[in-house]
């Protein structure tokens, strides 16, 4: 089965409503032009609406940072999935900003992936070990627990269509990227753990990489044989970067 590449920007806590809505129809023009990706964009929270208008009918997905695991209540300052259903599609769940600034655990990941499907939405889950677990040599079996952890309460039907963005967490906004083999082999190694839980997902479930893409690596780790494109940060945040790696992805496209 064909995976078609994914290229998602995760613009995190940055950009301004205006630049916001610029970068966005500068991205929507670049995605036109690349009929063999699905492009992402995840703008932080109160950007999502004006984000959606920009991009209009065009071809480009719309997702939020992270969200509540829970419909309603009591919860100041969160967003649930179901309110964010009426916005967006997509949904990040256990970025390593989240685990490791605001506590999130397997667990609450585990607990939020469910919501988010529970509510009709796509989400992108991540996983990824620090640079002290790759040096003591568990950084498979961290990784392997995360995706243990993140599967183990949702149902097996909605695996075989995942999106799992592997990020070493060194590797994040540091301009120190995972070697393609490096990254091909966790890459590898994720779609492997995943078949081990639901037999047969491991091939259809897209699998991308996370860490210091720029438009002078993009290609070599977009082509790798696990590797389905890639959850960007700080190349995400101007189109002169992200162009690069929208047109790396799509000329690998495996459509
Ligand atoms: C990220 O925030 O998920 C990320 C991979 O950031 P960067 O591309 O800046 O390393």
């Amino acid at each position: 089965m064909s995976r078609r590449p994914v290229v998602a920007g995760n613009w995190k806590m940055n950009l301004s409503l205006s630049d916001s809505a610029a970068l966005a129809a500068q991205v929507t023009d670049l995605a036109k032009d690349a009929p063999k990706v699905d492009v992402l964009l995840f703008p932080p929270f109160p950007w999502l609406i004006p984000v959606r208008d920009a991009i209009g009918d065009a071809p480009v997905g719309l997702g939020a940072q992270t969200c509540h695991s829970t419909v309603s209540g009591a919860f100041t300052g969160e967003v649930a999935p179901e309110m964010l259903a009426d916005v967006c599609a997509f949904v990040l769940v256990g970025h390593s900003e989240r685990r490791q600034l605001f506590g999130e655990s397997n667990d609450v990941v585990a607990s939020k992936l469910a919501a988010v499907l529970r509510a009709g939405l796509q989400p992108v889950l991540c996983v990824g070990e620090t640079l002290a677990e790759r040096e003591a040599g568990t950084a498979q079996a961290v990784v392997g627990g995360q995706v243990d952890a993140a599967l183990a309460g949702i149902d097996p039907a909605a695996v075989a269509s995942l999106l799992i963005a592997y990020e070493p967490v060194w590797a994040i906004g540091t301009g120190l990227a995972a070697t393609a083999d490096d990254a091909q082999d966790m890459c590898a190694f994720v779609r492997a753990r995943v078949d081990t839980q639901v037999p047969g997902a491991g091939n259809t479930l897209r699998v991308l990489y996370g860490g210091s893409v720029t438009p002078a690596n993009a290609a070599e780790l977009f082509a790798q044989a696990d590797i389905d494109g890639g959850l960007v940060g700080g190349a995400s945040l101007k189109a002169t970067t992200f162009g690069p790696l929208i047109e790396a992805a799509n000329a690998i496209g495996r459509v």
